[in-house]
């Protein structure tokens, strides 16, 4: 099987791998556009604090959390680093009731996802001492599953050994074009490239893509502003992914950096920039947390532009009524949670292979 994926985020990096590895002739374009997500996603893997009210993308995301580990096993056999650490998630509040309904909620689907890991509820001395950064005050729930992803590493680990399986990957844009029946892809030198699949996981830029073959894609974006925090020579590697219950967070990676963020603003267009009102909203409301963080290096601050379908739900699955084109998009705020595990179902649907999970729920209309 011959396809062409358009695309190298986390979402096409998975995918490439996945149909590599399975044996199917893969070429890959990327035109690495300021702001691709996955290069500046955070790297919180603990998809089950989330709201559960729409069954069906919470099955998924449970799904994605527990692929991880799948991944994982895989890349360790040779040693590659794929940038996933389990390394907990301590979720904060002031309100102990709130973290009490969290607590049993989350108690309730243990049944179905044991990767959550033991629930611990801990006071705010021992909140400071999992993350000493932080103010006095904020009683914490330990969940013991929760991780952090290094979406840059793991895209270009995935990437790199999907090259090793026989994939093509071109750092060039692509478009598309209808040619009778078919839909093919034509390259920046205007060369045209058939396949039995073309998947488009182009994030934002999909809507671009797919409009001159008369593909309405009604995608839009989320800038997301973020900042990435040195603490010189302190060890933060196993310090646990802090979730206060708002809409910012602290992730920390091995490097004695902690990111934070991060802002959630519509209707800005494709603006790649640093504002001033991002980069003051990132840094009030992370030391207002966490005042220890006051005299970190600012390192830099990154720029990525979420991908967000008409309802919370990611899109997954084929065109109607267009042969050989699949979609996968709409990630949103969760896609380097559930980006892998989206891959392999995006893989197996171009192999017609049965992936044991219902897609029809996430079908492109
Ligand atoms: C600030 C921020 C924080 C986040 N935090 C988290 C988090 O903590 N946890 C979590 O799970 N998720 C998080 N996310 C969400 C996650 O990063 C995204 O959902 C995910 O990365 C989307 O991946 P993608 O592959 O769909 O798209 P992208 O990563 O945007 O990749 C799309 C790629 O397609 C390429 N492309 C587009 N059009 C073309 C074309 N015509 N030809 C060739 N190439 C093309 C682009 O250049 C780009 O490289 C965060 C996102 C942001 C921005």
């Amino acid at each position: 099987m011959r396809a062409i994926i358009i695309g190298a985020g986390i979402l096409g990096a998975s995918t490439a791998w996945h149909l590599a590895r399975s044996g199917a002739d893969v070429t890959m374009f990327d035109a690495a556009h300021p702001g691709n997500a996955t290069a500046a996603g955070a790297g919180i893997a603990c998809p089950w604090v989330e709201d559960d009210t729409d069954a069906e993308r919470y099955r998924l995301c449970m799904a994605g959390a527990r692929y991880h580990r799948e991944v994982l096993a895989a890349f360790s056999a040779d040693g590659a680093d794929i940038g996933f650490a389990p390394v907990g998630a301590l979720v904060l509040s002031e309100d102990q009731e709130r973290l009490a309904k969290l607590e049993s909620r989350l108690t309730g689907h243990l049944g179905d996802a044991p990767e959550i890991g033991a629930l611990t509820r801990v006071s705010p001395a021992e909140a400071r001492d999992l993350f000493p950064p932080l103010r006095d005050g904020l009683h914490g729930l330990r969940i013991g599953g929760g991780a952090r992803v290094d979406g840059r590493l793991l895209a270009a680990t995935l990437l790199r050994a999907a090259i090793a399986a026989g994939a093509v990957v071109r750092r060039d844009s692509a478009s598309l074009r209808r040619e009778g029946e078919r839909i093919v892809c034509v390259d920046g030198d205007g060369a045209i490239l058939e396949a039995g699949e073309i998947i488009v996981t182009s994030g934002v830029w999909a809507p671009q893509l797919l409009a001159p073959i008369g593909v309405a894609h009604p995608v839009t974006l989320r800038r997301g502003q973020i900042t990435h925090l040195g603490l010189g020579g302190v060890d933060t590697r196993n310090w646990p992914v802090v979730l206060p219950l708002n809409s910012h967070y602290f992730v920390p990676f091995d490097d004695s950096r902690i990111v934070v963020g991060a802002t959630f603003e519509a209707e800005v267009g494709f603006d790649y920039r640093v504002t001033a009102a991002g980069q003051h909203e990132v840094l009030s409301r992370a030391l207002a947390i966490a005042p220890g963080l006051a005299d970190a290096t600012l390192i830099e601050t990154r720029i990525g532009f979420r991908p967000f379908g008409p309802t919370d739900r990611p899109i997954l699955g084929r065109v109607p009524g267009v042969s050989g084109l699949i979609l996968g998009n709409g990630l949103a705020a969760t896609g380097l949670t559930i980006g892998p595990y989206c891959g392999k179902l995006l893989a197996d649907l171009a192999l017609e292979r049965e992936s044991g999970f219902d897609l029809t729920p996430f079908a492109p209309r």
